[in-house]
C-alpha cells in the first residue's frame, strides 16, 4: 500500500491533471460508467464536528474508494485546517487497500477543477468579464482554474466582508488581470461567467441582477439548507450538476424543486455535454448554471492520478497492510 502524505499534494498534481481527471470522471458518471454510492454525513456531537464519508467506483479507470472527513469548526484555534479529509483507494481486484492518499488540497483542486469543467463547456466562448462571489479560502482556486477556460480581460468580484477580497485580488496580479471589487448588481450585470463560492444559508444573488448569456458555476452549496442564488435564477437558467440526486437534495437545486420551480428532469449532467449527447448551451443568450455539489468519484479520480505521480516521482511512502 503507499501512502502520499498531504505535504506532497502541491508539488506532485497541477490544476491540468485535476482538469483531465474530473473531466473524464463526469463523462463516465454520465455514461454509467461509474457510480458514487450514498453520502454518509453525521454530527459527531463531540468538538461540533460534522463528519463523513463519500465513495464510489468507476469501472473505467478502475478508481475504487471513498474520502472521509468533514469539518472541524475548533480547528483554526489549533492553526489546523478546519475542513479536513483524506481518501482511501482500493483495489478493484482484490480489495486490498492501494493508497492513503491527503485529500485537503486535492478538494480544493478538484472543485476547483469542476468549475472550470462546466465553464469550458457552457460559458460563451467570448466571455471577457469573469465574476467571483465570495472571497474564503476556495476562491483562490476557483479564479486560478476558471481564469484558464476562456480569454478573461478582467476580474470583478463581491464579498460579503471587502476587506477579504484582497485575497481575490492578489490572484488576479499573479494572473495578470485586473481586479475590481464591485456590488451584487454590478456583478450580475457585468460578468460574463460568475463562480459563486460562499458558505450561506440565504440565497444572495438574484435572478434579476444576472444578464442574459450568463454561465453560472455555484459552488459553495453542499449542504440541505445552503443557498447561494434566488430559486428564480436556477429556473430560469438550463441547469447542469455533477450528481443529480446531490442537486436536488444538498445542492443549490434543491430549493428551487422544493418549491416547485423545476422538476428533477430539468436537470441535466455535465457529463452528458463532455460525452456529446448534451448539446449544452443552445444559445448566446441562454443562462447557464452548473451546480457543482462535489462527488466522491471526483476525489477518487485525482487521488488516483496524485498516486500514480507519486509512485512515478518516488515520493509514494510504501507499506504492508
Ligand atoms: P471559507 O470559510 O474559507 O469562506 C466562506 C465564504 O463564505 C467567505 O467568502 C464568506 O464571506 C462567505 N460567507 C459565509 N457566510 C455568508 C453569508 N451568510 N452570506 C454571504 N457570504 C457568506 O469557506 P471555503 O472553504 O471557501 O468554502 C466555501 C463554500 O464552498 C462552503 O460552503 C463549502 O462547504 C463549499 N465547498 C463546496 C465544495 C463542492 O465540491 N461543491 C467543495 C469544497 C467546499
Amino acid at each position: 500500500m503507499h501512502i502520499v502524505p498531504e505535504s506532497e499534494i502541491a508539488g506532485l498534481v497541477s490544476r491540468a491533471d485535476c482538469f483531465d481527471a474530473v473531466e473524464k470522471v463526469f463523462a463516465a458518471t454520465a455514461r454509467g460508467a461509474a457510480v458514487n454510492f450514498p453520502v454518509i454525513r453525521e454530527s459527531l456531537g463531540h468538538a461540533d464536528a460534522l463528519y463523513g464519508f463519500k465513495s464510489g467506483f468507476d469501472r473505467d479507470s478502475l478508481a475504487l474508494g471513498l474520502k472521509s472527513g468533514g469539518y472541524w469548526p475548533h480547528n483554526s484555534a489549533r492553526g489546523l485546517t478546519n475542513h479536513q479529509s483524506t481518501v482511501f483507494l482500493f483495489d478493484a481486484d482484490t480489495g486490498r487497500c492501494r493508497a492513503v492518499v491527503g485529500g485537503n488540497l486535492l478538494t480544493a483542486l478538484r472543485t476547483a477543477a469542476a468549475a472550470a469543467v462546466s465553464v469550458k463547456h457552457l460559458a460563451r466562448p467570448d466571455a471577457e468579464v469573469l465574476g467571483i462571489l465570495g472571497a474564503g479560502h476556495q476562491s483562490a482556486f476557483q479564479l486560478r482554474a476558471v481564469a484558464e477556460q476562456r480569454r478573461f480581460r478582467r476580474v470583478i468580484g463581491w464579498n460579503r466582508h471587502p476587506a477579504a477580497l484582497s485575497r481575490l485580488q492578489s490572484v488576479a496580479d499573479d494572473l495578470g488581470l485586473p481586479f475590481e471589487a464591485v456590488d451584487l448588481d454590478r456583478l450580475g450585470a457585468e460578468a460574463d461567467v460568475i463562480v459563486t463560492i460562499v458558505s450561506s444559508y440565504a440565497p444572495i444573488l438574484t435572478a434579476a441582477q444576472v444578464r442574459p448569456g450568463t454561465h453560472l458555476a455555484c459552488m459553495g452549496t453542499d449542504t440541505k439548507g445552503k443557498q447561494e442564488v434566488e430559486a428564480e435564477l436556477v429556473a430560469r437558467a438550463t441547469v447542469f450538476t455533477d450528481e443529480i440526486v446531490q442537486s436536488i437534495t444538498i445542492g443549490e437545486c434543491q430549493h428551487a424543486v422544493a418549491r416547485g420551480l423545476i422538476g428533477e428532469t430539468g436537470i441535466s449532467e455535465l457529463g452528458a455535454v463532455v460525452n456529446g449527447t448534451h448539446p449544452g448551451r443552445r444559445s448566446a443568450e441562454e443562462i447557464t448554471l452548473y451546480d457543482g455539489t462535489g462527488i466522491g468519484l471526483q476525489d477518487l479520480a485525482v487521488a488516483a492520478a496524485a498516486v500514480d505521480l507519486a509512485i512515478r516521482k518516488g515520493v509514494a511512502i510504501e507499506v504492508d497492510v
